[in-house]
């Protein structure tokens, strides 16, 4: 399943799960599964195969993030070789891309919007542009809107139209000069992709 490039809902009601693709709509009475809310399930896990059921996690992990096959592929190779519980740091790694930080902060209404800012090189890591909206950010990173940008209003904006949607502790933002802090890794409960990522090492470990 390549990357889900455009934000749609079909997504969501296929794995009866908020991935949140949309921005505003997603945390209005307008997303679809808010209507939806009360009525059965279409998807019967129950009649799914192990196997199924473990590639269904890994394509909603991979929708939720908006990252294609190879790259989650990376990102579970370096998740292996690190000390710790696979599964937990592999979302690790997927939370610390620099456009769901990006996200995260509120600079954005979407993942996707977040990675279209990180491409047009709005972002600086540590006071350098970087347009790659894969970098990991590592506890120490100094995440900003370039000054000079000429999205920073809109920027701006965001955030403030974003206030009810707290920043995570791991992130440690001043938002009156969009510039954060990154000050640890989020831990798994930090983490709000609806998953269960054992599936996933399971699958890749067949
Ligand atoms: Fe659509 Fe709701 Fe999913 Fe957002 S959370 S993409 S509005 S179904």
């Amino acid at each position: 399943m390549a990357r889900a490039t455009k934000p749609n809902c079909r997504y969501c009601r296929r794995f009866n799960e908020k991935l949140f693709l949309k921005g505003r709509r997603c945390s209005s009475s307008k997303c679809p599964l808010e209507k939806r809310h009360g009525r059965s399930r279409r998807t019967r896990l129950s009649k799914i195969s192990q196997y199924g059921l473990q590639l269904r996690e890994k394509n909603k992990i991979k929708i939720f993030y908006g990252v294609k096959e190879n790259q989650f592929r990376r990102y579970f190779e370096i998740a292996k070789k690190k000390r710790g519980v696979t599964g937990t740091t592999l979302l690790e790694l997927l939370e610390c891309r620099l456009d769901n930080i990006v996200y995260k902060l509120n600079w954005a209404e979407s993942r996707r919007m977040a990675r279209q800012l990180v491409v047009a090189g709005a972002i600086q890591v540590n006071r350098r542009r970087l347009n790659r909206p894969g970098y990991v950010a590592r506890p120490g990173d100094e995440i900003r809107v370039k000054p000079e940008s000429r999205q920073r209003t809109m920027v701006a904006q965001v955030q403030e139209s974003r206030k009810e949607f707290p920043v995570p502790a791991w992130l440690e933002p001043d938002s009156a000069d969009l510039v954060a802090k990154v000050v640890r890794r989020p831990t798994r409960e930090e983490i709000s992709v609806p998953c269960d990522e054992q599936l996933v090492v399971n699958l890749y470990s067949r």
